[in-house]
């Protein structure tokens, strides 16, 4: 469940933003002055926050420049609520630490979609762009895989077996976690099927001896590691 605080001292503009995204299936809370809104953060730990600019004990913009300093809320997604709407304020708001800015009144489908938009730039940096062991680069954006500097060219599951396997090195998977994680737990697909892209996996690896790092537990399964091989 992701979780919004809505920062918003106007009582109306509060209710309905609380409900179209309790709608939209997001979990709100709500404040209405920057006393409240601290207390609340203090409870819980949003997912993103909803930040107006000017509320009745402090502005919303001094209160996000305090808690960008705080390490905890350094990456914490903040949409401002302003009815500003000149460029001066816009550049404001994002020198504060402000990750968007909306002016009022909005569509709440553009907040929606900014929500979104900001949900997920929070997801994709906590994926690393890369992978790097034994020798084995991989790079998630490009999907490319070199060996001691040259490049393979792994099929896309291989490519995203090889991918688990380095993001948990030495943690050995049985057939049904691999089924589950890179085939994706809806679909069903023989355990046997693991087996044939893992020696897909290593054949493409025994140009370069590398083979030996995708290795078989026996009776658990597989595991990636760059130790006894
Ligand atoms: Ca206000």
């Amino acid at each position: 469940m992701t979780h919004i605080l809505i920062v918003e001292d106007e009582t109306d503009l509060r209710d309905m933003l609380s409900e179209s995204l309790e709608q939209a299936g997001y979990d709100t809370l709500t404040a209405g002055t920057i006393s409240e809104a601290r207390q609340q953060l203090e409870r819980t730990s949003p997912d993103l926050l909803l930040l107006d600019w000017m509320l009745p004990d402090a502005s919303g913009l001094q209160w996000l420049r305090q808690l960008r300093r705080a390490r905890k809320f350094l990456h914490l997604p903040v949409i401002m609520l302003t009815a500003r709407g000149q460029v001066s304020d816009r550049v404001a708001g994002l020198d504060g630490g402000a990750d968007d800015y909306l002016v009022k009144p909005f569509s709440l489908k553009e907040l929606q979609a900014r929500i979104r938009s900001q949900l997920r730039k929070q997801n994709g940096d906590q994926e690393p762009e890369r992978f790097e062991s034994g020798g084995i680069v991989l790079e998630i954006d490009t999907h490319r895989v070199t060996v001691d500097g040259d490049e393979i060219r792994l099929g896309p599951t291989e490519f995203r077996l090889l991918k688990h396997f380095m993001g948990h090195p030495d943690r050995v998977f049985s057939r049904s976690q691999l089924l589950d994680a890179v085939w994706g737990q809806q679909v069903f697909i023989e355990e046997r099927t693991v087996d044939v892209h893992i020696r897909r996996l290593r054949k493409a690896l025994e140009p370069m001896a590398k083979n030996g790092l995708v290795q078989t537990v026996r009776g658990a399964g597989y595991r990636f590691s760059i130790r006894d091989h």
